[in-house]
């Protein structure tokens, strides 16, 4: 058997919908995949893992189709990216025009309009109607670099603060501004200097401590060990992705911008995986009236293309001299083309509140699971990115093996479920926003019998 489709099959196959239902046809992996991994492990170096070693065909709905026939449940949208699902229609149709079109000039030599237009759209759909600009670059990580570039630049300031349990990619200076040392940052140092880490606010494991309490102990971090007079930036996720789908206390947010506003500190949100509707919100900071004065996109902006962004408030954004930001790649023309399908499928869809109903409907298949599981301490998130926080039973001693076991156990029966969390310790659910609820229930189904077989 061998481990690649025929082309005309897989050609065929792509024209007929994708039946949204679980399906296994073969044990996890199948011989195919069997078969490629193999092949991966032989040509692809070692430091790039896999979480499932099933390899996908096509996807699209709530399902992944591997290579061997397997119809997988996908609750993790390939880390929160697909979210108007995959190979979603308007973005196929966007980027098959765009690529018979051109696939290439470089903005920064002859520009094109999709480029301008995606930074028009930034400026519009982004917290505040402030006069805005938006920079275009090809990965998260890339993204928050530039943010923090553009803050020096404006503030003529060095420092950065980040928070406990931050995730901000995995370049020079951002594994330095993520938290967590394996596997980002092990053995892979020394890092960027002047970044500095202050406490964030973690209701589950903070209790007493208020949102204002909780600013008020990391202000003080930031003004004792670092100075507001060198602070160029604080970075933060409002709500954590990597580390574990940390909602901070409400207020915190409002403290640390006002504090920022006040001592000419650039406020930048990480929206890269809570953006874009993934939250039931366009974007997070939304939820409290945030606005940040710099904003950083990536991940759900283009459906599966390669895009991110910097916007923010035009006399910050314009700090950097001409020439100072850019790349050969950054916003692509495909993926330019796909972010403005992706947006207008969120928008003419209402996708926030479709993220919104399957908050509602996760909570509360959670939750009666939790009623009767004291080993499951915590349930958050917000819209179409909840977790679920496993800890030692009746306490808050946190069970990576437990949460591992259930993973395991949901990937075997065909579910795609990630794992998160500065312990490892958390189960985080990400579905496309194009899952149906009985790809819901059955995947939840799944989960509660995995729960049930880890007693
Ligand atoms: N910031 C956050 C909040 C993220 O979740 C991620 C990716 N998980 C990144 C930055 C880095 O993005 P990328 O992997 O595209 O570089």
């Amino acid at each position: 058997m061998t481990a690649t489709l025929d082309p005309t099959d897989t050609l065929t196959a792509a024209q007929e919908p994708i039946a949204q239902e679980r399906r296994l046809v073969t044990d996890l992996p199948g011989p195919r995949s069997v078969e490629l991994m193999a092949r991966k492990t032989g040509a692809v170096a070692a430091g790039v893992g896999t979480t499932l070693p099933v390899f996908a065909a096509r996807a699209g709905g709530g399902i992944v189709v591997d290579i061997d026939g397997n119809h997988l449940i996908d609750l993790g949208s390939g880390i929160a990216v697909t979210t108007v699902g995959n190979a979603a229609p308007r973005v196929v149709e966007a980027v098959q025009a765009q690529v018979a079109a051109f696939t290439h000039t470089c903005f920064m030599v002859t520009p094109y309009a999709g480029y301008v237009e995606v930074a028009e759209a930034l400026n519009r759909l982004t917290p505040g109607d402030h006069e805005k600009r938006s920079a275009l670059f090809n990965s998260g990580a890339e993204a928050v670099e530039n943010a923090v570039k553009i803050a020096r630049a404006h503030t003529k300031r060095t420092a950065v603060v980040v928070f406990d349990h931050g995730y901000h990619g995995r370049t020079n200076l951002t594994m330095a501004m993520t938290a967590k040392n394996m596997p980002y940052k092990h053995g892979f140092g020394p890092f960027a200097s002047e970044v500095y880490r202050a406490p964030l606010s973690y209701p589950f494991r903070d209790s007493g401590v208020d949102g204002a309490a909780a600013a008020a102990r990391a202000i003080d971090v930031i003004e004792k060990q670092v100075g507001a007079e060198n602070l160029a930036c604080v970075v933060i996720e409002p709500i954590q992705g990597e580390g574990g789908f940390i909602e901070p206390a409400e207020g915190f947010l409002p403290a640390l911008v006002d504090w920022c506003r006040a001592n000419g500190v650039v406020f930048v949100a990480d929206e890269v995986q809570t953006g874009f509707a993934r939250t039931g919100a366009m974007f997070a900071c939304d939820h409290e009236g945030v606005v940040p004065d710099l904003i950083v996109t990536a991940k759900g902006i283009a459906g599966g293309l390669p895009l991110s962004a910097v916007t923010g408030r035009a006399e910050i954004m314009d700090a950097a001299h001409v020439g100072g930001l850019g790349g050969t790649y950054g916003g692509n023309p495909l993926a330019c083309a796909a972010a403005l399908a992706a947006i207008e499928t969120i928008e003419s869809e209402d996708l926030t509140a479709r993220a919104r109903e399957i908050e509602a409907l996760m909570k509360d298949r959670l939750r009666a699971l939790q009623a009767a599981d004291d080993r499951i301490g915590d349930i958050r998130g917000r819209g179409a990115m909840i977790a679920v926080e496993l800890v030692k039973a009746g306490t808050t001693e946190p069970d990576p093996v437990l949460t591992k076991q259930v993973a395991s156990a949901a990937h075997a029966q065909g579910v795609i479920v990630l794992t998160c969390g500065t312990h490892g310790n958390v189960l985080r659910f990400l579905p496309p926003l194009a899952i149906g609820d009985a790809l819901l229930h059955d995947g939840l189904d799944v989960l509660e019998a995995a729960f049930a077989a880890s007693r």
